[in-house]
């Protein structure tokens, strides 16, 4: 299954106008697409204010997913007082009266415990009244992830760039995930971008020598008319413990070419040879968040955002 992933239509990967945003988001309606991942940090709101405008009578057609706790680089509060703020100015933004997935929004950058003591009982409040169906959880560190699985319930995990032609330890959390029935997300298919064509942004946190190796290994592909993005698409969709895996969109011309990766044979052949060709920087992971947070061996970033 794959989903939409909503930071482009806050500008997170480079300035895309509002016409092209609801285009995306038509084109992708359109090819049957109906799970929709955004947060009040991408774009300080703007992913959230396109999204709703463009799912505008088609709300019903759709699961929307978005965040709270995560208000800017380094601004998070996940407080209950601001926790249910937040689901109402989400709601406002995207004009809905219900969130189908409110996630805690990288939990890394904070103390864990008071996830599991008041964001996430917060959080089932909400949906106690109605305003979310479904309460999760999203960042970059398993080892936070692992924590707070084990000690709040949770109905969705999301992690991101740990289960890609990069990076395949999200397999460690499976079986606990698994274990409780836990819905997973997995996101960032393409490595933030490293995967594809155009490559990561300016402030990919990737050290250099990951995004040296997938630049490179890209580039031989397309000398072979081949596109990189769509073997790392289908190398990351064919797992079937993930419930759904969200891309990044920002052109309808994306939508349809990650469809066809879809459609397309999946290329093993293809898929093992870049996967050895990238081994020398498989599962390298960066810092983020508290240092107390972060996964065994994570090296420093080479950015940050
Ligand atoms: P991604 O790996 O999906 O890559 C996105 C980039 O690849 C964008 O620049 C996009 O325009 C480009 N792209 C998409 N399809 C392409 C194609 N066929 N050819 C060339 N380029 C293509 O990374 P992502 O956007 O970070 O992850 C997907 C979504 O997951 C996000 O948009 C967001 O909704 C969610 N996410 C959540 C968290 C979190 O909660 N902490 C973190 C990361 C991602």
């Amino acid at each position: 299954m794959l989903g939409f992933g909503g930071s482009p239509l806050g500008n997170a990967f480079g300035n895309i106008d509002s016409g092209e945003a609801a285009r995306c988001v038509h084109a992708a309606i359109d090819a049957g697409i109906n799970f929709f991942d955004t947060s009040p940090y991408y774009g300080a709101g703007l992913s959230e204010e396109r999204l709703g405008h463009a799912l505008t009578s088609h709300r019903h057609q759709v699961i929307l997913a978005t965040k709270c706790g995560r208000y800017g680089l380094n601004n998070f509060d996940f407080s209950r007082k601001r926790i249910f703020r937040s689901v109402e100015e989400s709601l406002h933004r995207l004009r809905t009266d219900y969130i189908d997935v409110f996630q805690a929004h990288d939990i890394e950058f904070v103390p864990l415990q008071p996830i599991v003591d008041e964001a996430i009982p917060a959080m089932r409040e909400l949906q106690q009244m109605g305003k979310v169906r479904f309460v999760g959880i999203t960042g970059l560190q398993l080892k936070a992830l692992r924590y707070v699985v084990q000690h709040a319930p949770v109905d969705t995990v999301l992690s991101y760039c740990r289960f890609n032609l990069l990076n395949t330890q999200l397999e460690s959390l499976m079986p606990l995930i698994d274990e409780q029935k836990i819905g997973l997300i997995n996101a960032s298919p393409l490595h933030m971008g490293l995967l594809s064509r155009n490559g990561g942004p300016a402030w990919h946190p990737a050290p250099d020598q990951v995004k040296q190796t997938a630049a490179r290994e890209v580039a031989g592909l397309e000398q072979e008319n081949i596109d990189a993005a769509q073997l790392a698409l289908q190398f990351a969709v064919e797992d079937r413990r993930i419930a759904t895996t969200l891309v990044g969109i920002s052109s309808p011309t994306e939508v349809a070419s990650n469809l066809l990766a879809l459609e397309s044979e999946y290329d093993a052949t293809r898929i093992d040879q870049l996967r050895c060709q990238l081994q020398p920087v498989r599962d390298v992971i960066w810092k983020s968040g508290l240092g107390e947070n972060c996964d065994d061996g994570a090296v420093a970033p080479s950015n940050t955002k």
